[in-house]
């Protein structure tokens, strides 16, 4: 069981197979612990997703389970992309789903980034 009461990682879901290549993807960048590639359903005008490269689930199994080198460079990843997007100067947001309630659909702890828009209020 994962932190937020998903199953255990599963090695079929579809970011891990985009990870090994198996899935195409629209990448963005890449480097030894992160991967950013472009939403294939896009609610914003930038709208990407940044995924780590291990097997974790969600954002708390990352968080409790990551190396602290493996955390710091995904979110050196996350900052980097949103710079080279041009997302600085206006904001952007970014956001993770965690478990059911949190909406999460691909359990593969991934973070979304979004912005090239002003974005509504964040209401649950
Ligand atoms: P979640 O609800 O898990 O936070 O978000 C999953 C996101 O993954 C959704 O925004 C969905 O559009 C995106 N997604 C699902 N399957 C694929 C895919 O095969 N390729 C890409 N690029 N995005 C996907």
């Amino acid at each position: 069981m994962s932190v937020t009461g998903l199953p255990p990682y599963d090695e079929a879901n579809i970011f891990a197979r985009i990870l090994r290549g198996e899935i195409p993807c629209k990448r963005v960048a890449e480097d030894d612990h992160a991967l950013a590639f472009h939403d294939i359903h896009p609610q914003a005008p930038t709208h990407i997703l940044v995924i780590p490269k291990g097997s974790w689930v969600s954002a708390a199994d990352f968080h409790a389970g990551a190396s602290a080198e493996a955390i710091a460079g995904f979110w050196r990843m996350v900052a980097a992309v949103a710079k080279a997007q041009g997302l600085e100067a206006g904001g952007y947001r970014i956001l993770s789903n965690m478990g059911a309630d949190g909406g999460q659909e691909v359990p593969h702890f991934h973070v979304h980034i979004f912005g090239g828009r002003r974005l509504g209020r964040m209401v649950p």
